[in-house]
């Protein structure tokens, strides 16, 4: 690479556009000439339009970007996010008893000499407070419907940690034209043809409107389509359908039972017999979705799932077939991928954007100003193949933990589907709590505390009683316990509701 340096990036969807701004405000480009930057994306073919969920990495990303909240907020129809609830999860619901568990986002309540989590595990299985209560306020806040933070708090910032749900297509918008305001250019045109030089390459692309267009740095971001990456370049796609089972999703939306009915402020992802639905509450709607495994359940039965959780059929569904997985060689040559050209695994923990923030973040880092582009690309492909892998890890832990009976559950309980380094973990964790040494943490999107959310709450019983003695404070424990109760009744009484958050923001705007 050598004078003027040109990332040509293909396809408009959220890859696209957050690859491009990130990449603008991160190399300069309004200031410098040295660098230019082009979107190409095809109206025609449009974008997935699906991801409602984030993980709270969002925020510095927005920010970093330059994005108001308030501003995000309303044009992308967003509320807040402080978790997952996993409801069904454990055993399925019979006569009445429902087991339902949250993963807030929250760290567990920690002081400089006193860690909670062996107390709590100490503590009588049948009585103690459900995990994520007894150690966050979050989880009281959560589940009285309150906002994670008040209308006079600072953008971004707030008493507790939170991301967003949001409407996936004005994400797009939203953030190409702010791309754009960083200095990126946008053509409008289909990709036809990709030519290779005798390397292997790409020499240029050719675009139906636009005719052939050259750069040094080609990014995918064409979606399960994978344009340059997989149909030009060949890269190997790695299935990881042997862990994770889920390969469909029927989506919908559906309006609010009324104007004023609470809104849910953390995904409530709720288990049936092939798989599970989210329910996600946006502005002035839900997004709902069913997601199943196509071989253990029909589509028409997974339609039935959908009506009945909706509670009536007057809406329009979408199905979305995907392959879960990912390509170890997401950058090859010039060429590098990022969205769901590099891969896509299920929406569980909403880590989509996620990857595509940690992508667009080490393509800036490991941009190659001057040398060579293997070393780079060696090095992405390591730490990206890494994230995924551990990403498998995590989704999977919330499956083989399930006591349920139906065949999808009992395959994903099966030893031989489980990822060997989670089976040798799981055996660890049968006799201490996940900790900060149990990953690398650069690579992590979900990090010790995450998993313990998920072990805890699906009871995984780590049994620390022949240690006892080890734990002589239990005491100060539960004075702890008892302060974590009772700033939590504080903070649902102080925080607004959630609702009423949302509606203070727009109605600010109108
Ligand atoms: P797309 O949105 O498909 O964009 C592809 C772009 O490439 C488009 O602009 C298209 O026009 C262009 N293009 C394609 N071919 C050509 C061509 N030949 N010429 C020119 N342009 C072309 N992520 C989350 O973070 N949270 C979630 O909750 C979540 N839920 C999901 C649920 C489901 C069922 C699925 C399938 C995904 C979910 N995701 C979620 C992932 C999320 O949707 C994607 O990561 C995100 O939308 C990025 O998509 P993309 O930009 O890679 O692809």
């Amino acid at each position: 690479m050598a004078g003027k340096r040109k990332i040509l990036i293909v396809g408009g969807g959220s890859a696209g556009w957050l690859t491009a701004a990130y990449l603008a405000k991160a190399l300069g480009v309004a200031e410098r000439a040295a660098i230019e930057i082009t979107v190409l994306e095809s109206p025609e073919i449009g974008i997935i339009g699906v991801g409602e969920g984030t993980f709270p990495t969002i925020r510095s990303t927005l920010k970093f970007l330059g994005i108001d909240e308030t501003q995000f907020l309303r044009a992308t129809a967003a509320t807040f996010k402080q978790g997952v609830r996993f409801d069904d999860w454990l055993h399925a619901p019979e006569a009445g008893r429902r087991h339902r568990y949250l993963h807030p986002f929250e760290a567990p309540f920690q002081t400089d000499g006193m860690n909670l989590v062996p107390y709590w595990l100490l503590q009588e299985p049948a009585t103690r407070t459900p995990f994520a209560e007894a150690v966050t306020i979050q989880s009281q806040v959560a589940a009285e419907r309150r906002a994670p933070k008040r209308t006079n708090e600072s953008g971004y910032g707030g008493p507790l940690s939170y991301a967003y749900h949001f409407d996936a297509r004005k994400l797009a918008t939203l953030i190409q034209e702010r791309a754009v305001a960083l200095g990126v250019q946008h053509l409008r045109g289909l990709l036809t043809g990709v030519e290779l030089d005798p390397d292997g390459a790409i020499a240029h692309i050719v675009s139906r409107e636009q005719g052939a267009l050259e750069a040094d740095l080609f990014v995918d971001c064409t979606g399960f389509r994978a344009e340059l990456i997989g149909e030009a370049l060949g890269a190997r796609f790695h299935s990881v359908r042997d862990h994770l089972f889920t390969d469909r999703a029927l989506a919908c939306k559906v309006p609010h039972e009324r104007a004023d009915a609470p809104i849910e402020s953390v995904t409530i992802a709720t288990a049936h017999e092939a798989g599970w639905t989210w329910d996600i509450g946006l502005e002035g709607a839900r997004g709902i979705g069913c997601v199943y495994s196509s071989a253990h359940l029909s589509d028409a039965r997974a339609a039935e799932l959908l009506r009945d959780y909706v509670g009536h059929d007057d809406f329009a569904a979408r199905s979305i077939p995907f392959e879960p997985g990912y390509r170890p060689q997401q950058w090859v040559k010039n060429c590098v991928a990022v969205g769901l050209s590099a891969g896509f695994l299920e929406p569980l923990e909403s880590t989509g954007v996620v990857l595509i923030e940690a992508a667009a973040d080490m393509i800036a880092e490991l941009f190659p100003h001057s040398g060579p582009v293997e070393a780079p690309a060696r090095r992405f492909n390591a730490l990206m193949t890494a994230r995924y892998d551990n990403i498998v890890h995590f989704l999977k832990l919330h499956y083989c933990l399930s006591r349920r009976s139906e065949p999808f559950w009992r395959d994903n309980a099966d030893p031989s589907s489980i990822p060997e380094r989670l089976r040798e973990l799981l055996g660890e964790w049968r006799h201490r709590p996940p900790n900060r040494f149990d990953f690398v943490i650069d690579l992590e999107t979900f990090a010790f505390f995450n998993y313990q959310y998920i072990l805890y709450g699906m009871e995984y019983p780590t049994d620390l009683s022949a240690a006892r003695g080890d734990f002589p404070h239990g005491g100060e424990a539960e004075q702890l316990f008892a302060r974590v109760r009772s700033f939590g009744t504080q903070a649902a009484a102080d925080l607004p509701g959630h609702r009423e958050l949302v509606r203070a923001i727009n109605r600010a705007a109108s």
